[in-house]
């Protein structure tokens, strides 16, 4: 038993991890449910989810049983082979989200790769766009993961700043506005690339129409709408898909985090036999992409979604939160907003930033993590309680007072 103490670990982490994020410190040894314990044994109510990835709680029993029967059995296969749960799992994803075909990867930035390569192989054999002029359309304010590619359209300047050259082929429009589509869009345009409500950008929601404006624009121009629902997606607002609040059904879906209840990196990427038909053997690949292991976390993963009704959970949950948030009287707060269990605290420019308010948070027992500076972002796992959450209200209700 190793008898470190937190700052022990931070001391290692900080001496041998490169120091790519700047975490709060509190170091975790044990997670159950929404909640979470340090090394030293306090109790925290987890309020990120791990970024949405653990919308099913932490150390789900059924998909930690998933898990241990799945890895004695066959872990990796690669996929020069085939094996017994990627076929289940591809056949239950489809049916549940409402796909012919799915794409499986690890991690979210790669489901998105994955999209970006389908929509301009499309565009090349499909809609019949000149070699190498495909463009894709994407959105101030966007997250789509770190790749290089990724970052070549990010609007973060950090996350671009010393690491160019960069791919070329997309334009970023503002988020929000639906002329600006219409008018981004060329003969060369194969896909439009959006997150129905921006996560790391803070919790953005659109215009209430802007995605069923969105999926005429892609419709009448014969480009593809690509939504990006790895943090909305599988319940996190309230539904399977995000685009669902609006009816919409994009061409192309990108599904990560949740999609394991945190166990393992899974991603997929979800579209019509016409767009991932694209795709021949060699194209594309992942030597651990579709492994039996992850198949199997993934399908009870989905099966915890359903039969605990976490989506019927995170609209009542989600609507109690906003309507308590709207209630607290705070010199800081300028709005509250978001979408079933996935929302913002927006705090005033003059508030001294978010990560502040986090600290004091995690003073008293609860995990948030501030995004774009400003923002509180809400999102604990969806099978929280309401008493849970009414704790979790009293914390942040004396904390945003300071
Ligand atoms: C987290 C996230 C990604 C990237 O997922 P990784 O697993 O971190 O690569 C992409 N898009 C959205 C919307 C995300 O929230």
């Amino acid at each position: 038993m190793d008898m470190l103490s937190t700052q022990d670990y931070i001391t290692l982490e900080e001496q041998y991890n490169a120091h790519n994020y700047k975490p709060l410190d509190v170091v975790i040894t044990r997670g159950e449910g929404p909640w979470v314990w340090d090394v030293e044994g306090n109790k925290y109510l987890d309020c990120l989810s791990a970024y949405s990835a653990v919308n099913q709680g932490h150390c789900h029993p059924r998909i930690v049983q998933a898990l241990v029967e799945q890895a004695p059995r066959l872990t990796l296969t690669s996929r020069a082979f085939r094996n017994d749960q990627l076929p289940l799992l591809a056949q239950e994803l489809c049916e549940l989200i409402g796909y012919e075909m799915m794409l499986p990867m690890n991690s979210g930035a790669e489901a998105v790769e994955t999209a970006l390569k389908a929509a301009r192989k499309w565009g090349y054999t499909v809609k019949g766009v000149a070699d190498d002029q495909a463009e894709i359309i994407a959105c101030a304010g966007n997250f789509h993961g770190r790749t290089i590619t990724i970052v070549s359209f990010s609007p973060e300047e950090q996350y671009r700043d010393g690491f160019g050259p960069f791919t070329p082929g997309f334009k970023l429009i503002p988020y929000g506005d639906m002329g600006a589509v219409e008018r981004a869009i060329t003969p060369n345009t194969v896909g439009f690339l959006v997150e129905p409500i921006q996560g790391e950008g803070g919790v953005v929601v659109p215009p209430e129409g802007y995605v069923r404006r969105v999926r005429e624009i892609c419709t009448e121009h014969n480009i593809l709408m690509i939504a990006d629902e790895i943090q909305t997606g599988l319940g996190r607002t309230g539904t399977l898909l995000a685009c669902e609040h609006e009816g919409v059904r994009p061409d192309v879906v990108t599904l990560g985090k949740a999609l394991s209840g945190g166990l393992y990196p899974v991603s997929a990427v979800l579209g019509s036999q016409e767009v991932l038909g694209v795709f021949q053997p060699g194209d594309h690949g992942s030597t651990f992409g579709g492994n039996p292991l992850a198949c199997a976390v993934a399908r009870e993963a989905l099966r915890v979604i359903v039969e605990e009704e976490l989506c019927e959970r995170s609209v009542e949950l989600g609507e109690y939160l906003l309507d308590r948030l709207r209630e607290i009287r705070s010199p800081h707060v300028a709005t509250c907003r978001g979408k079933g269990l996935f929302v913002g605290v927006v705090l005033k420019p003059e508030a001294g930033g978010a990560r502040r308010f986090c600290e004091a948070l995690q003073e008293r027992g609860v995990l948030a993590k501030d995004t774009h500076e400003t923002v509180i972002r809400l999102a604990p796992p969806l099978v929280i309680t309401q008493e849970e959450l009414d704790w979790a209200l009293e914390q942040i209700r004396e904390v945003l007072q300071i």
